[in-house]
């Protein structure tokens, strides 16, 4: 497209918009288009080929880069209903999470399954099948929704519940966005038990020692997952601590905490990558340290508890223009000795500047593309470039090799080789859409990429 940013875009009511992931990975310039009535997002011609963007938080291109119109849901963010005796919130599809805080949390109601920034909408939770602090205890979010109505220019306006289109219910969360536009969500909560959470902080002395920990652990946890090091070398490698929070009585503060500002394009205002194998080992070391200096046992509000990156987001902005990958798998608990050992064995010959690796216990059973199951997860950050580009091409080996499987809404490069083999219900998950779209007018990057 040659018209520059913010130009007309010839398709009427759109504008040229450059558009870019969270991790930095893809850029595109495409049409977009912000309707504020829902008239106006159901007026593009029923043939136009078009995804829907929330937040526009998602680390792959979920929201953008399939060629067509993106519409920028943003102005449909209204609560519509929320019954106090049943907790049952009704919201708009781009409601954010921060929102439903601040309406439900002093009534005395949380969403128990939230991702950790709380300008992420509710349409892109569901989209992704997005998992909070606690999976193993709580789920991932397809638990909390209760209905959805769905528009799709094929099929107008569809009321999903356990009675009316349960197929497409379960084929839309978890589905990218790729049925259609979430114009509300009807979402059970869950009542905030006592006023603070209790997070206590346990040491990890090796890798290996992680799932024995968080098994221990876990049982008695309201949230539960792990930091660890993967620059050290040796016996030591992965050292790291558990955080284990669960309620306790206190004075609650159902105010939403500060939230440091951050979205897909603010993250690379500093320019220059400053996270990377240089610095990297002493940024950990220095975090590692820091966590040790605090008390064992600290108590903190709920909104902190839940959103513990959202004064963290500095971290993000440390990768620069060039961005970072996020690769989360998940690995049946008996593979988990083998993952362990591979990562150790690999990272000891080739360095790689991991900045983060986080594991937290998971549940359930798996369906379509949700990233969902019994094992151990795991999320790797490291800084885009050569040396990143190997860790991640030997972690979609590993992951298949293992039987674990990657996060299609983590890692933009995912090949669709690696995703068809660690999914068995990938064909499924393709000809549902198919059946109910044979058109596939809902359309991203990431359905181009997957072949979807
Ligand atoms: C700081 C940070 C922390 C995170 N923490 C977690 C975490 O703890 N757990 C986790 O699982 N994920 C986490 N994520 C990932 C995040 O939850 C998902 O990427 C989520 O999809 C982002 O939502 P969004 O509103 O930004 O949507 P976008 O990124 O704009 O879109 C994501 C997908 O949702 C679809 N979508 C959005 N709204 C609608 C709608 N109304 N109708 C139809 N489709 C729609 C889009 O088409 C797209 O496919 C985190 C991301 C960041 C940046």
């Amino acid at each position: 497209m040659s018209e520059p940013a913010g130009a007309p875009h010839p398709i009427p009511g759109t504008a040229v918009s450059d558009l870019v992931s969270f991790d930095g990975g893809v850029r595109r310039r495409e049409a977009l288009m912000r309707p504020d009535r829902y008239r106006d997002l159901m007026s593009l011609p029923a043939s136009q080929p078009r995804i829907v963007r929330g937040g526009g938080y998602s680390y792959v291109a979920a929201g953008f880069g399939g060629g067509g119109v993106v519409q920028d849901a943003r102005a449909f963010n209204r609560i519509v209903a929320f019954d106090e005796s049943t907790g049952v919130l009704e919201c708009e599809g781009a409601t954010t999470l921060g929102k439903v805080f601040t309406v439900a949390a002093p009534r005395g109601w949380y969403l128990p399954v939230q991702p950790g920034y709380p300008d992420i909408t509710i349409g892109g939770c569901i989209a992704t099948d997005a998992h909070g602090k606690n999976q193993l205890k709580d789920g991932t979010f397809r638990q909390v929704v209760t209905s959805l109505d769905l528009y799709h220019p094929r099929h107008g306006v569809l009321r999903l519940d356990g009675q009316t289109n349960g197929r497409l219910l379960e084929l839309t969360c978890g589905g990218l966005g790729l049925t259609g536009h979430m114009l509300r969500a009807r979402l059970q909560l869950a009542r905030i038990p006592e006023g603070r959470v209790r997070i206590a902080r346990h040491r990890i002395a090796r890798f290996e020692d992680t799932l024995a920990t968080l098994e221990a652990h876990a049982a008695r946890a309201d949230l539960i997952y792990t930091w660890h090091d993967f620059t050290v070398r040796g016996g030591g490698f992965g050292r790291g601590f558990a955080h284990a929070g669960r309620f306790v009585p206190g004075t609650a503060d159902p105010r939403p905490g500060r939230a440091h500002s951050v979205d897909a394009r603010t993250r690379a205002r500093y320019g220059v990558q400053l996270l990377n194998g240089a610095t990297t080992p002493a940024f950990n070391r220095a975090y590692e340290l820091w966590q040790s200096l605090q008390p064992a046992e600290r108590d903190t509000s709920l909104f902190d508890a839940l959103f513990p990156v959202a004064r963290k987001v500095i971290y993000f902005e440390l990768f620069g223009r060039t961005g970072f990958h996020e690769y989360q798998l998940l690995a049946p608990h008996d593979r988990f000795p083998a993952l362990a050992r591979s990562l150790r064995e690999y990272l000891d010959h080739h360095r790689t500047p991991v900045t983060l690796a986080s594991c937290k216990l998971f549940a359930g059973s798996q369906r379509y593309l949700r990233f969902q199951g019994p094992g151990l997860c795991l999320a790797l950050d490291f800084p885009r470039g050569d040396a990143g580009t190997r860790f991640a091409a030997f972690l979609d080996g590993l992951v298949r090799d293992l039987g674990a499987r990657p996060n299609v809404s983590k890692d933009s490069r995912l090949p669709r080789e690696i995703v068809a083999a660690c999914y068995p219900e990938y064909g499924a998950f393709r000809d549902a859409l198919r059946a109910f779209d044979p058109d596939r007018l809902y359309r991203s990057e990431v359905s181009e990429r997957l072949g979807l």
